[in-house]
């Protein structure tokens, strides 16, 4: 019976497989289809000081909604869009439309928006945000590019000129999802980055792990004397926040203070808010 069951199961394999790769290829064509339609999204999730309650910035964070298949997740999307180079033309359409969105925030908050290699590998790639920042007329001070840990460890020296670039722009720099990488205390002293970002696989972990909140506490304290800005992503419970805050972390996103939100929802957050005053918000 093995021969057949195994040929069944092969069967079966080759099946899957062909299904996985046509799900991929309509997702492809359907994404770059919504990019030349503008049929894709912005969700916004705030940052939140948590000595005050004010937002510093929001992090910008592209949405789908897929005609037939519904809302597509970025876990789904992203990979798809970085695989096929797709992620250029959408970082770059997400990059201009955040821009004009943070516009109409008041002039404290500020907008993060993520790059993934392939992007930041771009030769015009300042250039390019240059044009963006300029096309919203928003202070280059205002924008935050974040990268991860690999993208510097692809090509360090252009990672460094890129970095350099920007910096000369005046728009800052931030480290994501710091932990999970091949995290790397070096990178801080070689690139020289505004804000680290604690990846949230690391925040799950705190309560139970003494081990993982001393390094919390140490990633804290060494960025504090850089003078690099700390925040911890994905904080979901009081526990997290009391934890992270006994250890001097007190920039925090998540689901705890807000969970990405529409354009429009933030717009109302910051209706009324003096550009000068504390932007004291409840989620
Ligand atoms: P990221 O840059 O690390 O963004 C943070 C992710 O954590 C977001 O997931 C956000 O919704 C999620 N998150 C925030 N707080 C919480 C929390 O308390 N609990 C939980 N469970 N999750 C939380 P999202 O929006 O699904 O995006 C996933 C990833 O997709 C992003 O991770 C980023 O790497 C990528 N991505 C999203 N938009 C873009 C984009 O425009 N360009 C590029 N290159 N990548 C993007
Ligand atoms: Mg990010
Ligand atoms: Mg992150
Ligand atoms: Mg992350």
């Amino acid at each position: 019976h093995s021969k057949a069951s195994g040929r069944r199961r092969a069967q079966w394999f080759d099946t899957a497989m062909e299904d996985a790769l046509l799900r991929k290829r309509r997702i492809e064509r359907d994404l770059r289809e919504a990019l030349r339609t503008d049929a894709l999204d912005i969700h916004y999730q705030p940052i939140f000081d948590a000595r005050d309650q004010s937002v510093s910035s929001c992090e910008a964070l592209a949405r789908w909604r897929h005609p037939q298949l519904g809302a597509v997740s970025p876990a789904t999307f992203i990979p798809i869009a970085e695989e096929t180079g797709i992620i250029v033309e959408l970082g770059e359409w997400v990059l201009r439309h955040a821009c004009r969105d943070a516009r109409r925030w008041p002039e404290l908050v500020r907008v993060a928006v993520n790059f993934s290699c392939k992007q930041f590998q771009q030769p015009d790639l300042v250039a390019r945000v240059e044009a963006a920042l300029c096309a919203a007329s928003l202070d280059p001070g205002r924008l935050e590019v974040e990268i991860t840990e690999s993208t510097l460890m692809q090509d360090t020296e252009d990672a460094a000129a890129k970095i350099a670039g920007l910096r000369a722009l005046g728009v800052r720099l931030s480290l994501d999802d710091f932990g999970t990488g091949f995290s790397s205390l070096a990178y801080l002293n070689s690139f020289p980055v505004d804000k680290v970002k604690l990846d949230r696989s690391f925040i799950l972990q705190l309560s139970q792990s003494p081990k993982a909140l001393a390094i919390v506490g140490a990633v804290a304290q060494l960025t504090d004397e850089l003078g690099i800005e700390l925040v911890a992503e994905g904080v979901e419970t009081g526990e997290q926040l009391a934890l992270l805050r006994g250890k001097n972390v007190h920039l925090i996103q998540g689901f705890l203070f807000s969970k990405p939100k529409p354009r429009e929802e933030i717009d109302l957050l910051f209706a009324g808010r003096r550009a000068d005053s504390l932007l004291k918000v409840v989620a």
